[in-house]
């Protein structure tokens, strides 16, 4: 029994052909069924095919299907440059020294956490 098969529905009686169609549970596309042409009921399960295989290639499907939804591709570029930006930390500012004991920032001639970030960073 496959997609483009004739048959005799048993459920609405016609002389139809089946047709292949998705099962899905939210995004991920759980397997195939064979339906009737006619009234769309179920004649049979499709065997899943190649189950660890398929599940990464669903899992692609369903994300790049969310992406494409949400957007995501557009606003993910711009979000990690803008996360470049931020990185203002003291360990790379003109004005922190570093000494074997401490580490200061000679701007506020204080000590300093090197990942801590300063209002008044200056890019060494
Ligand atoms: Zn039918």
């Amino acid at each position: 029994m496959k997609q483009g098969d004739s048959i005799d529905c048993p459920l609405c009686g016609k002389n139809s052909f089946l047709k292949k169609v998705p099962v899905l549970d939210g995004w991920t596309k759980k397997g195939d069924i064979l339906a009737c042409a006619a009234c769309s009921g179920k004649i049979a399960d499709l065997p899943p095919v190649g189950l660890a295989g398929n599940t990464g290639v669903q899992k692609g499907k369903s994300v790049s299907a969310l992406e494409s939804l949400l957007g995501e591709k557009h606003s993910a570029t711009p979000r990690i440059e803008a996360a470049e930006d931020e990185k203002s930390f003291c360990r790379d500012c003109k004005s922190y020294i570093v000494h074997p004991f401490m580490n200061r920032c000679g701007r506020h001639n204080k000590d300093v956490n090197p990942m801590s970030d300063c209002p008044d960073f200056i890019k060494k």
